[in-house]
């Protein structure tokens, strides 16, 4: 495989590119030729200019049908699969879980389709683990965003003209995201509590300088990846009632709670939100797999009766598109050249982190989960 070819993002809310000139520059001198379809990186502030300086093409979107290699940061439509070349690479955010007719048209079309979401959460994966680089910038803009939008400061503040007590941050779910946002909202200068049901998080909250708040919800646990198992419904009530004295105190609520491959756990409910402040914000970052938060919708913002602001961002992360493409393009980078051996991308079914990430091989589906 020689030819790599850069997508435009074709959804109107999508401002990152895969591949920044950087990177494009770095695989080039590992022998790759780089096409980046033309305005690829304009909205995360890299011009075509920037990847032709060094060294890339910039070619159309029909270009896909001869690329060897394509890389996008979201998915392709079924009908852009259709036009790959047979025995070509792809690689991006699949979604393969809630993609199954598009994960059979990349079989059908005879292309390798590698998917962001299954690359293992592995030591020597974390460098192309995109799921983690784009939480982690997701977490901070949550914090920055309901920031913007609050009408009172966050931190404590003794002046002459009197004394700011400082906001009530609740951050429900403390992984990747969680724990950016934990500490965004200490670095701003507010009183940061947090829960999450893997109960080694604990630890992590009190080192960023936040209170872990404490709900006994019997046994619960992580999978051998890391992620959080599913709660039954006796134990999300158990959750919801310890989480509302919480909740009613709190100015900012941000949920990150996520399930992989399921819908995200309903653990705020009207009520809950009922029972807050006029002026409180709710940030949902489940809120494309489910929510988190009843009344969370995505892409819009949502004011309550009682006065309180709902955000259902689904892609908080292209809220900074330059560092989340500088991020994604690492992951992209670390990708491709870790397969790649004297300047040739070598399909190895075997490597651990192409057997989990590769969903379609050899005209067939891998992983029967998404058939
Ligand atoms: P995620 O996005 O799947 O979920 C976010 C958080 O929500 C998790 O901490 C989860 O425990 C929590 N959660 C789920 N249900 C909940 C509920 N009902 N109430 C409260 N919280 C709930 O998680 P993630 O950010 O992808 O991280 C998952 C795990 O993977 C973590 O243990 C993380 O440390 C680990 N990780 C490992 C690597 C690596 O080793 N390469 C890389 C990234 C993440």
């Amino acid at each position: 495989m020689k030819t790599l070819f850069v997508t435009l993002e074709k959804d109107p809310r999508e401002a990152r590119v895969a591949l920044i000139p950087s990177d494009a520059q770095k695989l080039a001198k590992l022998g790759w030729e780089i096409n980046v379809e033309s305005g690829a990186g304009a909205k995360a502030g890299f011009a075509d200019d920037a990847y032709a300086s060094v060294g890339a093409k910039i070619v159309d979107a029909e270009f896909a049908s001869q690329a060897d290699f394509v890389v996008s940061v979201r998915k392709p439509t079924i009908e852009e699969v259709s036009k790959y070349k047979k025995g070509s690479f792809h690689l991006s955010l699949l979604d393969p879980f809630n993609e199954k007719a598009l994960i059979k048209a990349f079989a059908d079309a005879g292309v390798y389709a590698a998917s962001f979401e299954m690359i293992p959460r592995s030591t020597i994966a974390q460098k192309m683990d995109v799921l983690s680089s784009q939480s982690n910038l997701a977490g901070y803009n949550a914090v920055i965003k309901a920031a913007s939008v609050l009408n009172r400061i966050l931190p404590m503040m003794m002046t002459p003209a009197g004394t700011i007590s400082p906001l009530k941050f609740f951050i429900v779910g403390v992984g990747v995201a969680g724990l950016q946002a934990i500490a965004t909202a200490k670095r701003l200068g507010a009183r940061v509590e947090a829960f999450d049901t893997r109960p080694v998080v604990e630890e992590q909250v009190r080192s960023l300088g936040a209170k872990f708040v404490k709900i006994d919800l019997g046994e619960t646990g992580q999978t051998a990846q890391g992620y959080a198992k599913e709660l039954t419904p006796e134990q999300i009530e158990l959750q919801r009632k310890g989480m509302a004295k919480v909740c009613a105190q709190s100015d900012v609520i941000i949920t990150t709670a996520k399930l992989f491959g399921r819908k995200a756990p309903r653990i705020i409910t009207a009520d809950m939100v009922a029972g807050m402040k006029a002026g409180s914000v709710i940030v949902d970052m489940a809120v494309e797999s489910g929510g988190n938060v009843e009344g969370s919708c995505p892409d819009k913002n949502v004011v309550t009766p009682n006065g309180v602001l709902i955000i259902g961002d689904t892609c908080l992360e292209a809220g900074v598109p330059a560092t989340a493409s500088q991020m994604f393009s690492s992951n992209v980078f670390n990708y491709i050249n870790h397969f790649t051996v004297d300047g040739e991308f070598k399909l190895n079914l075997e490597d651990a982190i192409m057997k989990s990430s590769v969903v379609t091989a050899d005209g067939k589906i891998t992983d029967e989960r998404f058939m």
